[in-house]
């Protein structure tokens, strides 16, 4: 997968890309994260990437030429990729859209700074506006980062198997079940017996109906949207959940 982003501020992006799993993405040729610099591509004297808006009003806005200069040079050395545009005005992120990315072989991420970008940009180029959270960001890059560390590891390779992804919180709607580790008793407070017990159906069980627990405390209108198979279904009546569950699932499909 190739990242190409494009920013005025690409010394904000290289510490994520140095450091982890997405580090290692890279090293292993999993990933390429090119940056661009927007700055480069702005042809006048002073390297202007920005201008007041037309109409009045505060702040300044990117100016369309650099961008779409950038732009076309990424097209030219990389080939034709998806271009997403960060924006609090896009279609809200979440681990479906990622894993929808992720189906790409080339993500093409325009930053905005001030005002956000002049709106040709959006209407001539952009196939995809993304909001990564119904707040204002100063900038584009944390968001394209969050974008290339969430879609990073779900490809293939990316995670080894103590870091798989499958069981991640929104694999399957469902938050990830409570874990632990060492010490067994920590401060008198002790794992649960089942998790020490080596009977892995058990385990599973148990994991199964604390994910459940934990999304009908944390996000219960999560459930209204998870596809329980028929086994499940069962174990959640026999542990008295499935009346609640139920009747999420029917205000869901309202
Ligand atoms: N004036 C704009 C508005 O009200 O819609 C906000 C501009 S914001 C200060 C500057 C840039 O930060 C945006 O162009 C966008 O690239 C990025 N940004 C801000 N919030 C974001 C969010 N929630 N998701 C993705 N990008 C965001």
């Amino acid at each position: 997968m190739i990242f190409d982003i494009l920013t005025i501020f690409p010394d904000l992006l290289e510490s994520p890309l140095n450091e982890g799993i997405i580090r290692r993405a890279i090293k292993d040729g999993k990933i390429a994260v090119n940056i661009h610099n927007i700055r480069d591509f702005a042809t006048d004297k002073h390297a202007m990437t920005d201008d007041r808006p037309f109409g009045g009003g505060e702040g300044m806005v990117m100016k369309p030429e650099p961008i779409l200069a950038a732009l076309n040079q990424v097209k030219q050395q990389q080939g034709v990729g998806l271009v997403v545009m960060l924006s609090p005005q896009g279609r809200p992120y979440n681990q479906a859209v990622a894993e929808e990315l992720a189906g790409h072989d080339h993500l093409i991420m325009i930053c905005g700074r001030y005002e956000g970008v002049d709106e040709r940009i959006l209407t001539r180029v952009v196939d995809d506006e993304i909001s990564i959270g119904d707040y204002i960001l100063t900038g584009g890059e944390l968001a394209a980062m969050v974008l290339v560390d969430s879609i990073t590891r779900l490809l293939p390779g990316v995670l080894g198997c103590a870091e798989s992804a499958t069981q991640d919180t929104f694999s399957r709607g469902l938050l990830k079940h409570p874990q632990y580790t060492r010490p067994r008793i920590f401060e008198g407070d002790e794992v649960p017996d089942v998790l020490l017990s080596g009977d892995h159906a058990a385990v599973d069980e148990w994991r199964f109906l604390a994910a459940v627990r934990q999304t009908l405390k944390k996000r219960p209108e999560l459930i209204g949207k998870v596809d329980f198979s028929g086994q499940e279904l069962i174990t959640l009546e026999k542990h008295g959940l499935a009346a609640e569950i139920n009747t999420l699932q029917k205000l869901a499909r309202q």
